[in-house]
């Protein structure tokens, strides 16, 4: 880059050239150059802890990804029709991190593509068109993933769901349809996807291993296994979208899945997959995929290209080499303490839940009727921000307070964000 605009200009050029619907974040939106490990800088060289950006998951410009991707950039870059090592590597390498059956890869370049691919498996393996999802879900910006986003289609601009999307309660313990007074939680929210389940046939059940945009939410025990079990009883596949919350961040296992001890029948990958490199992958089982090979090419121009093969190989060995799944199960677990410690201190902290490094605060107005208070966790935000912590805001109600930072965020990056939220609470 070798132009350097005024922070006024860029404002004014952005909005004369890209599309007007791009959000900033921030009241006073923020210019940052560089990135390291879990911290950004800004112009003037100031570090802020990034608290959020689960898709640098081993480190902002982590050197080991940094130079795989530059060195393979250097020497090639073509696609899947050439027979590559680094393709064939990367897919053993990925596919060792799963259960069998899940052992056939499909490469594509984003969250949306990998749901928008499963979609098409799910459909030609089942010769059907419906699909379940759970309410408050995203899973992508394209035609196919917005109409499955009640997130989108339900929110300003959105249409509602069209004929082929059944939408199940979002199975949330502490504001949801069954709270976390009842027993036997899981399997009363599985309850209503296999209604919908044997009313509509579907050829998918859609589901997030944690909720995130629906509010940073932990299934509770028992969910997906009896929601699979109906599904699959009802003749449709399970697809786990693994996009936000995969590769070791929840710090148990592997994959949020296996936190719900179920093995889906197609798992769709994003975000951290490439450590900001553009990718994303599909992985499901070979009946699934041999049903898929109808006669009709699946070819991708860049998924599984060679650069992205060497990204992703990267980020695997950086996972294992540094430890940082143990490292998320071990930090997330002395954070939970941490803001349950503060939630014991300050009313307006409603609920803190998360598993490893993925985390939410939920702020309400008040404790026993649980009303939601966006106000409070965008200010906390924006107070944050002035300490030079990056946090946001999510959930149906916007009163979530989301953390879901890169690995190598620390305990004394706990203690950051912990004392700052506290005094920001104490100032009230
Ligand atoms: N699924 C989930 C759960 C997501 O959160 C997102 C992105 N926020 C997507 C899919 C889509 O991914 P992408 O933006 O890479 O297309």
């Amino acid at each position: 880059m070798h132009t350097n605009h005024s922070y006024n200009d860029l404002l004014a050029l952005r909005r004369r050239h890209l599309g007007p619907s791009l959000s900033l974040s921030y009241r006073e939106p923020l210019k940052i150059v560089r990135g390291r490990g879990q911290y950004l800088y800004d112009e003037a060289g100031r570090a802020y802890l990034d608290g959020v950006n689960n898709v640098c998951h081993v480190g902002h410009s982590h050197p080991r990804v940094v130079s795989a991707i530059a060195e393979q950039a250097g020497r090639l870059n073509t696609n899947t029709r050439y027979l590559h090592d680094g393709l064939v590597e990367y897919a053993r390498r990925l596919t060792a991190t799963f259960p069998e059956p899940l052992s056939v890869c499909y490469f594509v370049c984003s969250g949306t593509e990998a749901n928008e691919l499963a979609l098409r498996l799910a459909r030609t393996y089942t010769g059907r068109q419906d699909v379940i999802a759970l309410d408050h879900a995203y899973h992508g910006n394209s035609a196919a993933t917005i109409d499955i986003s009640p997130y989108k289609f339900n929110s300003r601009g959105g249409r509602g769901a069209p004929p082929w999307v059944h939408i199940a309660p979002a199975p949330d313990p502490y504001r949801g349809l069954y709270r976390d007074t009842s027993t036997d939680l899981g399997a009363r929210y599985a309850g209503p996807v296999a209604a919908l389940a044997a009313a509509h046939p579907p050829a998918a059940f859609i589901a997030e291993s944690i909720l995130s945009c629906g509010g940073q939410i932990v299934l509770p025990d028992g969910f997906l296994a009896a929601a699979y079990a109906a599904v699959r009883a009802a003749g449709g596949v399970c697809i786990a979208d693994e996009v936000q919350v995969g590769f070791g961040r929840v710090g148990s296992h592997f994959w949020a899945f296996e936190t719900q001890g179920v093995v889906p029948d197609i798992v769709t990958m994003g975000k951290p997959i490439g450590n900001g490199h553009p990718m994303g992958a599909v992985v499901t089982t070979p009946a699934i995929a041999d049903a898929f090979n109808n006669g009709m090419e699946y070819f991708n121009t860049f998924g599984g290209n060679p650069v992205s093969c060497a990204a992703g190989l990267a980020v695997l060995d950086v996972i294992e080499a540094e430890g940082l799944q143990q490292h998320a199960l071990e930090t997330g677990a002395y954070f939970l303490d941490e803001l349950r410690a503060l939630k014991d201190r300050h009313p307006a902290i409603g609920d803190v839940r998360g598993l490893g490094l993925f985390i939410g605060v939920e702020f309400v107005a008040d404790r026993v009727t649980r009303t939601p208070d966006p106000a409070t966790a965008s200010a906390a935000v924006e107070a944050l921000k002035q300490e030079g912590i990056l946090l946001s805001t999510d959930g149906p109600d916007h009163n979530v307070i989301k953390i879901k930072p890169p690995l190598p965020f620390d305990r004394g990056n706990v203690h950051s964000i912990s004392s700052a939220l506290s005094q920001f609470l104490s100032a009230r």
